[in-house]
Formats: C-alpha cells, sequence, structure tokens
C-alpha cells in the first residue's frame, strides 16, 4: 500500500497539468496553433480563427469563451492583434490560468522586436498598431525565435515534460532552418521587385525577401480602399513600375481587381496563414506557397 501511494505521488509530481501531462492550448490563429502541435504534439489544441477570418475583428462567442475557458495556455500574436476580441473572451472564461501576467498568456511579438512601432498614435492614423506589426509569423526568423520561448514556457507550464518539448522545438528549428535556407535561395529573384499590398499583411515575409512596398490600397490602415485613393494608386503606376499587386486571401478583392484592370498590372490573392490556400496546410507549405505565387505574379523565373 505505502509503495503504491508512493508510486501514485511520484506519478502526480511527474505529470503535474494533467493524467497525460498534455497541455490544452487555445491558438489564437492557424500558424501558432501548427507551432504548438510541433512543440507539443499530445497537446490539446483548439484554433480560434481560420484563414479566411480576418484575425483584426471576431466575435467572442460562446464557443470560443468554454474553449479558453479549458486552456492551461492562450497562444496569440500579440501586439495588440487580437485586442477587440481577446480581452472580452478572457473577462467571460474566468480561466485564473490565462489571465495578463499570467504564465499561460503567450504573445508571439512579446518574444521578438516588431517593425513599424509607433511613437505617438492619434485618432486619424487609423487603426494602427502602436505597438508594432503583429503578422510576425511571415518572418523565419521570427519564428524561430517564438518557438524557442513556446517552448520554455511549455516547459515551465508542464515540467514534467520539459525534455520532449525542447527536443520537440529543437527538431522542429533544425527543419525550419534547412527551409530557410532554401526559400532564401529560390526567392532570391523577388529581390527589388515592387508591390502594392493591401495592409502590413505581408510586411515581414517582402521586408526578409527584400521587395519594395511602393503603396497600400488601404488609404489608412483597417479603412477600405476609397476610390480616391485607388485613383492616387493608378497615378503612382504611370511613375513607378509596380510588378503585383497582393492581398490575403479573408480581404475584399474589389479594390486590387480594380487597380489590377487599370493599371495593367497582375493582382494575386495569398494566403495570410495555413488554409488561406489549398496548398498551404502547414507552415512550410505555407511559406512555399507564398514564394511560388510571388515568383509567378511579378514573372520572375523560378530557381528551385
Ligand atoms: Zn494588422
Amino acid at each position: 500500500m505505502r509503495i503504491l501511494s508512493k508510486l501514485l505521488l511520484a506519478f502526480a509530481l511527474a505529470f503535474p497539468v494533467s493524467s497525460h501531462g498534455a497541455l490544452t492550448v487555445f491558438a489564437c490563429e492557424p500558424e501558432w496553433a501548427a507551432l504548438s502541435e510541433a512543440i507539443a504534439p499530445e497537446a490539446k489544441v483548439y484554433t480560434a480563427t481560420t484563414a479566411r477570418q480576418d484575425p483584426h475583428h471576431i466575435q467572442a462567442r460562446p464557443g470560443l469563451i468554454s474553449k479558453m475557458r479549458k486552456a492551461d495556455i492562450v497562444v496569440c500574436s500579440g501586439a495588440e492583434l487580437e485586442t477587440g476580441w481577446l480581452p472580452v473572451l478572457q473577462m467571460k472564461s474566468a480561466n485564473p490560468k490565462v489571465q495578463t501576467g499570467d504564465k499561460g498568456l503567450f504573445f508571439a511579438a512579446d518574444q521578438v522586436e516588431t517593425i513599424g512601432k509607433l511613437e505617438k498614435v492619434d485618432p486619424t492614423m487609423g487603426d494602427v498598431h502602436p505597438e508594432g506589426n503583429p503578422h510576425l509569423h511571415l518572418d523565419p526568423y521570427r519564428v524561430e525565435k517564438v518557438t524557442r520561448a513556446l517552448a520554455e514556457r511549455m516547459a515551465e507550464l508542464d515540467p514534467g515534460n520539459r525534455d520532449q518539448y525542447k527536443a520537440n522545438a529543437k527538431k522542429f528549428s533544425e527543419r525550419w532552418e534547412a527551409n530557410i535556407e532554401r526559400w532564401e535561395k529560390v526567392a532570391a529573384p523577388l529581390k527589388g521587385k515592387n508591390l502594392v499590398t493591401y495592409h502590413s499583411n505581408f510586411d515581414y515575409l517582402l521586408e526578409w525577401l527584400g521587395v519594395n512596398v511602393v503603396g497600400d490600397l488601404e488609404p489608412k490602415p483597417g479603412l477600405p480602399p476609397s476610390s480616391r485613393h485607388l485613383a492616387s494608386l493608378l497615378e503612382l503606376s504611370k511613375k513607378t513600375s509596380i510588378d503585383a499587386i497582393i492581398f490575403a486571401s479573408y480581404q475584399d478583392k474589389k479594390g486590387a481587381d480594380w487597380l489590377s484592370q487599370r493599371a495593367g498590372v497582375p493582382a494575386k490573392e495569398l494566403p495570410m496563414t495555413i488554409g488561406g490556400s489549398e496548398q498551404s496546410v502547414d507552415l512550410i507549405s505555407l511559406y512555399d506557397d507564398l514564394i511560388q505565387k510571388l515568383l509567378k505574379v511579378t514573372g520572375s523565373p523560378d530557381n528551385s
């Protein structure tokens, strides 16, 4: 009997989160769900949004609240991307593990430097991101940093599986680094291309690949393209060579099509995250698909 209770105690100490040591993860976006699964394949992972939804604007539905209630860790982009809905879920779920300041609340943007931070924000600037651009899952080097930090956080929450999380993160990073090398070779012809984008969704990706953003379909961040603004982009296209117009799969394509037809520049829908296209089924295929589509729409040679 004493041996049995000792065994039970040892077991409980080894697996403090649940009897199987499996974390329950609430991921705000598909990219963080994929990363969580890579680090913790045993975890129960729930994804709050899809690539067809605008992650800036999500309804705090009852289904999301009940999922958050069960979470050991919430993994989100941060930098205020989810500011319109995440705080409501935290409050209504009343889950004491995932409130502000808790270890169970993990923001990717807190683990890296963001680009486009703003010193001062005033209401005339539109729906800007003062803490910098939150769409950092499209920079592979930042993803690597987030991977290490997320594995560390999971290990803190579930120390019994520390070695496993660390080993899985290492395995993911090795594979990821080999892909970065390959991507940089394949995407080399994109360097110096000029794009018009729609919101700052792809800024990290384009900065990494050396692609210039010469215009944006949004007159101000968060505002849809106005006819006046589109006319100014058409003027721009006469002075500056534009190679392509890109927009994310959740965005309205009307503005891009309008400019495309009049400026004689191709427009292309790109997956913003996993599931945004048929080809993007995980993080690696998402990057593959983005690069292939960019090469194609800008008429660049494919070196792969
Ligand atoms: Zn944004």
